[in-house]
């Protein structure tokens, strides 16, 4: 019996039916997509039998999402300066520790975690300082935290909030981009952050600083985390760049420009 399969090409006008039995026809599709990678052939073809948008099958199996978060973790290259990648699949050293740490200045600070990498933290800096001329007053709440801190915030979430809903916005130690010294959490960790002026100064303001938005609503299911308005990533300009203009996660940046 033939299985038939409605694909929707991100768009309800656009509807092509694909016999899967033709492999050469998915296979054509699939090279026609922006992110489509050679080595994941094999992983496209498995993963189309359980998803039906091609953009989504790239975009998924680029990034891992064939296997459940925190299996088969890497171990995270350090040696990338600025794109470092901690997610569910790529974490830290519980050691690991940036030597290049400096304090935020008080003027853009209010947390006790107040320490980033040296070049994320001028920029924050800078980019707080800039955002006063436009009556915008950006501080840091959270920056960098160390394992065993992390430790101790999963733990606590898990004890008071449930696995859950602990898992969706509280990384596990070691995969916590806070201990990479590139994140931070700025102003206020409540979901009502992304109503404030603030908020909409950093959307369209803070990639000409190199931040990004690191979980943004609707990607979900691909960063592994709830949308949070308040966690902002340094990747450099050119990259925060790349990123805002294509519409894509850190996660889908480095799987296609990195890690290829
Ligand atoms: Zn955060």
């Amino acid at each position: 019996m033939l299985f038939i399969i409605i694909l929707c090409f991100g768009c309800n006008k656009y509807k092509y039916t694909i016999n899967y039995y033709d492999r050469e026809n998915l296979i054509n599709i699939l090279k026609d997509n922006k992110y489509y990678l050679e080595k994941n052939i094999d992983k496209y073809l498995s993963y189309s039998i359980l998803n039906n948008n091609i953009d989504n099958i790239v975009r998924e199996v680029n990034v891992g999402l064939y296997r459940d978060y925190y299996i088969n973790i890497n171990e995270t290259d350090t040696s990338l300066d600025n794109i470092v990648l901690v997610n569910k699949y790529n974490c830290l050293k519980s050691d690991y520790i940036p030597d290049d740490l400096e304090e935020i200045s008080n003027l853009y600070n209010l947390g006790q975690h107040n320490m980033l990498r040296k070049e994320a933290k001028n920029m924050f800096e800078i980019m707080a300082n800039d955002a006063l001329n436009d009556n915008i007053k950006l501080f840091n709440i959270s920056a960098f935290r160390n394992y065993n801190y992390q430790e101790y915030i999963y733990n606590y979430n898990i004890m008071h909030k449930g696995f859950e809903l602990t898992e969706k916005y509280v990384a596990r130690a070691g995969c916590s981009e806070h201990q990479s010294g590139l994140s931070l959490d700025i102003n206020s960790v409540n979901n009502s952050f992304k109503d404030t002026n603030e908020y909409k100064w950093l959307i369209n303001n803070s990639y000409k600083y190199g931040f990004i938005l690191r979980y943004p609503k609707e990607k979900e299911r691909i960063t592994g985390f709830s949308f949070e308005p308040w966690h902002f990533r340094y990747v450099g300009k050119e990259v925060a760049l790349i990123i805002k203009d294509e519409n894509i996660t850190f996660d889908e940046y480095y799987a296609y420009y990195i890690n290829n």
